[in-house]
């Protein structure tokens, strides 16, 4: 599978991880710090594995996008993706520090309810969603509907007639466009079953108007995750543009485009997608179209604000050319590197393991699969098991 590309350049030192991870520090008495919180005294107190996740982080890490949108002149809605994680306590923190949020199904919907997030900051994405989830959705009143096909199009005009409701929508547009990203997370080409196709785009819109019970105010688009580059952001807006001034020349009314969402981060010595860059691309392509604009990110804000903690059960290498460092976390508690062979940091916690040298060992979980697997050949001082 190796979609990732195989990276041929060494692994970056712990020193190199912790200097492009800066709400991560060491301290030479506690260990590993998460936003100045020794690891240590969590994992004491709480068991693992567990996640933990910074409030800080996230807090600033969407303060800085929302920056970004504010200092390039743009008029930005955030809505946070939900599946990125959708712990009721991130969910809070993101409604109560103004944002919205983009989900894509009812149960996403639900905890964004419970999180106290007004349904009007809701935006409903996804390319299956249920009759039943839409029956709740355009009950409550969200405040935008992502329509991926003709077929949802005319289902979500019957389901909002037969309740009473007009739904406001969007066509989410496949813009053909290559993320240059990993092809399980690439959605804008046309061979994806993501979207719209370009070319049906602005009939579609016009057959929109004629149905009971939609409002269409735009476009959405969102071509992939993990992008690290802005020429596929702009590439894709550039042909948002496009339709809007063709639908428009054609006497209809578009007011709003969902930029989606994609901006990826650093995980191994990546250099991490820019918000400001982002927001640069959104201004060249879109800002002078006098549009409501939107986003909706994910894995940008939230990743570098979680952390997996594990212990080492055992430490296995008896005969063995390379040891096998068994963790109690698993491919359950982070699919990523099975499913993806990605690739993530990981850093002791105790603070004497950072002056010794490092060798390759295998870390791996305890579950009865080979891809169980977090790193190969990874170069790691000695882990030992925690004494018991
Ligand atoms: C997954 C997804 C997002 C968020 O993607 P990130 O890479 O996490 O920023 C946004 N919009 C839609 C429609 C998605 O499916």
């Amino acid at each position: 599978m190796a979609d990732f590309p195989v990276p041929t350049d060494a692994d970056p030192s712990l020193a190199e991880l912790l200097a492009t991870h800066p709400h991560l520090s060491t301290d030479p008495l506690c260990g590993l710090l998460f936003e100045g919180v020794p690891l240590n005294a969590i994992a004491d107190a709480l068991g693992t594995p567990c996640w933990v996740l910074g409030a800080g982080t996230l807090r600033q890490r969407l303060g800085r996008m929302r920056a970004a949108m504010v200092d390039a002149g743009l008029d930005v809605s955030i809505h946070y993706a939900v599946k990125a994680n959708d712990h009721l306590s991130v969910l809070s923190l993101v409604g109560r520090e103004g944002y919205g949020a983009d989900i894509v199904s009812g149960g996403e919907l639900a905890r964004t309810q419970k999180a106290g997030i007004a349904a009007q900051r809701v935006v409903f994405s996804g390319v299956g969603k249920t009759d039943a989830e839409l029956e709740y959705a355009i009950g409550l009143g969200v405040g935008q509907i992502n329509v991926e096909s003709a077929e949802e199009l005319a289902i979500v005009s019957a389901i909002a007639t037969r309740l009473g409701k007009q739904a406001t929508v969007t066509l989410r547009i496949n813009p053909d466009v290559d993320a240059r990203t990993h092809a399980k997370i690439t959605t804008g080409l046309a061979a994806n079953k993501f979207g719209i196709p370009f070319d049906n785009a602005a009939a579609l819109y016009a057959h929109a108007q004629t149905l009971p019970g939609l409002n269409p105010v735009g476009f959405a688009t969102h071509i992939g995750s993990q992008i690290l580059s802005t020429a596929p952001y702009r590439a894709a807006y550039a042909r948002v543009a496009e339709l809007v001034r063709t639908v428009r020349a054609s006497g209809l009314r578009v007011e709003a485009v969902d930029c989606g969402g994609g901006l990826g981060i650093s995980y191994r010595n990546e250099v991490e997608g820019q918000p400001e860059a982002l927001a640069g691309a959104i201004r060249a392509e879109l800002g002078d179209l006098g549009l409501r604009l939107s986003i909706e990110p994910g894995r940008w804000p939230i990743g570098p604000a979680g952390v997996l903690l594990s212990s080492v059960i055992l430490r296995k290498e008896e005969g063995l050319p390379r040891p096998f460092v068994v963790l109690d976390a698993a491919m359950n508690d982070m699919v990523r590197p099975s499913m993806y062979d990605a690739w993530h940091g990981i850093l002791p916690l105790a603070p004497q393991a950072y002056g010794q040298p490092v060798a390759p060992t295998h870390v791996v979980g305890p579950v009865c699969e080979s891809g169980d697997t977090f790193a190969r050949d990874r170069l790691l001082p000695p882990l030992v098991a925690h004494p018991v």
